[in-house]
């Protein structure tokens, strides 16, 4: 693969439309017929290609969405789902039955499955925080079978070592999943870091409007195989119309993040310098703790098999004003007020071009409390053990003006 990462999100996957749409159409189709049984037996036997039944995933506006999903990420293929926990959910059945270690901060959704759900059926789930890694080598040697991290995490954009983690999990032959969704492939390609698959959250970024749900995983051929089963039998296959908006989606995705990953950084900026600021959590900063990890990883990683266009004047120089076209730090940020948990509401609610709103990853900018959302469930001193602090606020930065980003803030920090 040779095209750049921008040529990909437009190109890639795209079916060659007899009526000459430059973009695959939507296929609201259920079932497809055949010209004779032996036709049909093909591709029911997988000795050819072709549309069956859009539940399987044999559609051709699903398929034509995986070949580009699995373009972003460099992967041989990838499995579209109707929401990221699905995504998740096959995974975990498929490849995680000998037991889960998850690292760091996880999603909410992620972390009920693997420590609630997944142990009712016999599944052992396993948490370890960053600090606590010394700890993977012994989970990993009594048989746990695949480890699963974001980076960076949910709400401190902790930054996980992809390179090092894996080779910690393959030394016991178990695997690696990262959970991509707030880098995004622009930022960090986890499978040229060595990790095993990626999943990803589509109604974030890579959907980027807010306006559908959908997951992917992605992955080599010989790990995907035996998900398809799960996906097709936990009837968790994403929806032709979703496919399409999805596919729509990504064709801009880079132009998106490199100036979701500029905002963030400026907003960033001007926040460490704000007096009614105590901390400001965003890996592009440079005394923020995973900054020299974050630089290596998301901004100049190792793209063998996913290479960003290289502009000239190098791989990853700016491809016009400083913070355009480049790979980057991604668009959220946490910033910590200087007062209690309350006060921090306070701001939350009087912020005005902030939504007050989950999610993350649109074209809108949004913030969230992560004591009174995302880790409300948490006890305030399992909160303290993971660094999240009740005056943190989580914003996810969209596409409008700095500026009024930042003058939004200030107003609401007065
Ligand atoms: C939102 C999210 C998920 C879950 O995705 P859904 O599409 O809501 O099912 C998983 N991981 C991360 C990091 C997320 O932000």
């Amino acid at each position: 693969m040779t095209e750049g990462l921008s040529t990909r999100c437009v190109h890639a996957g795209e079916l060659d439309d007899a009526h000459g749409s430059p973009h695959t159409p939507v296929y609201n189709t259920t079932t497809f017929r055949f010209s004779s049984t032996a036709e049909l037996l093909d591709v029911v036997d997988g000795r050819k290609p072709g549309s069956l039944y859009t539940r399987y995933g044999l559609n051709p506006t699903i398929a034509s969405l995986e070949r580009k999903l699995a373009a972003l990420e460099g992967a041989e293929a990838a499995w579209a789902f109707c929401s990221g926990m699905a995504a998740e959910a096959a995974l975990f059945l498929t490849h995680g039955r000998r037991g889960i270690v998850c690292l760091g901060d996880a999603y909410g959704g992620t972390l009920e499955l693997i420590s609630a759900q997944l142990p009712l059926l016999g599944i052992p789930g396993h948490f370890l925080l960053g600090s606590e890694l010394r700890k993977l080598d012994e989970l990993l040697s009594q048989g746990a079978g695949l480890v699963f991290l974001e980076t960076p995490t949910n709400p401190t954009l902790e930054i996980f070592d992809i390179h090092a983690i894996a080779k910690m999990a393959h030394a016991h032959g178990a695997l690696l999943a990262v959970d991509n969704t707030f880098a995004t492939p622009v930022n960090q390609n986890p499978l040229a870091l060595g990790a095993d698959c990626v999943v990803h959250s589509c109604t974030k970024y890579l959907g980027g409007h807010s306006d559908l749900t959908a997951g992917a995983l992605m992955g080599a051929k010989e790990l995907l195989a035996p998900v398809w089963n799960w996906r097709k039998n936990l009837g968790t296959t994403i929806a032709p119309e979703v496919a399409a908006l999805l596919a729509r989606s990504i064709r801009t995705l880079p132009v998106r993040v490199y100036r979701q990953n500029a905002t963030a950084q400026a907003v960033a900026e001007a926040m460490v310098r704000h007096p009614r600021i105590r901390r400001v959590l965003h890996p592009g900063l440079p005394d923020f703790p995973g900054h020299a990890l974050a630089k290596k990883q998301m901004v100049g990683p190792p793209r063998s098999q996913t290479p960003l266009a290289a502009p000239p004047g190098g791989a990853h120089a700016s491809l016009g004003r400083p913070g355009e076209g480049m790979a980057g730090f991604g668009g959220m940020l946490t910033i910590e007020v200087n007062g209690t948990g309350e006060d921090a509401t306070r701001v939350a609610d009087r912020l005005k071009l902030f939504a007050l709103a989950p999610s993350l990853g649109g074209v809108e900018s949004l913030v969230t409390q992560p004591c009174t959302s995302t880790h409300h469930g948490l006890a305030p001193e399992e909160r303290a053990r993971r660094g999240i602090s009740d005056a943190m606020l989580r914003l996810s930065i969209g596409l409008e003006d700095a500026a009024d980003l930042i003058a939004d803030l200030n107003q609401a920090l007065e």
